[in-house]
């Protein structure tokens, strides 16, 4: 699959501003810091696509990129970068703000096929573990990445794999993908994951 085009569509502070429902979203959610925009950059091969912050929780809108293949199943397909979670020193009129929008997005856009779950590949955190029972109450799809990966050695990520999967009791057939945005590990499964769950 080859990625034909990508763009910054539209950052959204309120769900009046989303773009019209239609078409395959997959969602990003994890917490400030854990790596959303860079897995966006490196995902889609395109440098400075999503601003890497380097001040934690400084995005706050739901943001939308539009994607083109040449693959048929994920065309129009839209990545949507949702706002960090847990990052303590954010107002808390932001973070009244954050749970409605984060929730409406989705609870109620049906463009949206699966989320990618971020956690920081060295270990979850109580909010993390709070979250991902959320998404599943809601039934959606997850794909667990565990970006960082490169700051592990390979017994320590098999390790903190095995507790990933024990925290958030996910089954062998639950996907749970080792990534690094700095090396590109884990891209061509990220994107087999990807099709597969449009499939299913
Ligand atoms: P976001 O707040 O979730 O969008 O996180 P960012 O993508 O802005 O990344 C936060 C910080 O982590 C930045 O300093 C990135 O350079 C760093 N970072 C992100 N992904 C990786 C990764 O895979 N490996 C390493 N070593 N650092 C990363």
């Amino acid at each position: 699959m080859r990625i034909v085009g990508a763009e910054f569509t539209r950052s959204c502070v309120a769900p009046e501003q989303f773009p019209p429902d239609r078409g395959i979203e997959f969602a990003i959610v994890g917490r400030s810091n854990v790596g959303k925009s860079s897995l966006i950059n490196r995902l889609v091969q395109q440098k400075g696509l999503a601003h890497v912050s380097r001040t934690p929780g400084k995005t706050q809108a739901v943001n939308f990129f539009d994607l083109r293949t040449n693959d048929r199943a994920l065309s129009p397909f839209r990545l949507v970068d949702l706002p960090g979670y847990g990052y303590a020193r954010v107002s808390k009129a932001l973070r009244a703000q954050w749970g409605p929008l984060i929730q409406r997005y989705l609870c109620e856009r049906r463009s949206l096929a699966c989320v990618l779950f971020l956690i920081d590949a060295r270990g979850s955190e109580p909010t993390d573990v709070a979250t991902f029972e959320w998404l599943r109450s809601l039934k959606l799809p997850v794909i667990v990445v565990m970006t960082k990966s490169d700051k592990l050695g390979r017994g320590e990520r098999r390790a903190c794999e095995e507790t990933v999967r024990e925290t958030f009791l996910l089954t062998e057939a639950d996907p749970v993908i080792q990534w690094s945005s700095v090396t590109g590990e884990g891209r061509d499964r990220l994107w087999q994951a990807i099709r597969e769950a449009v499939r299913t």
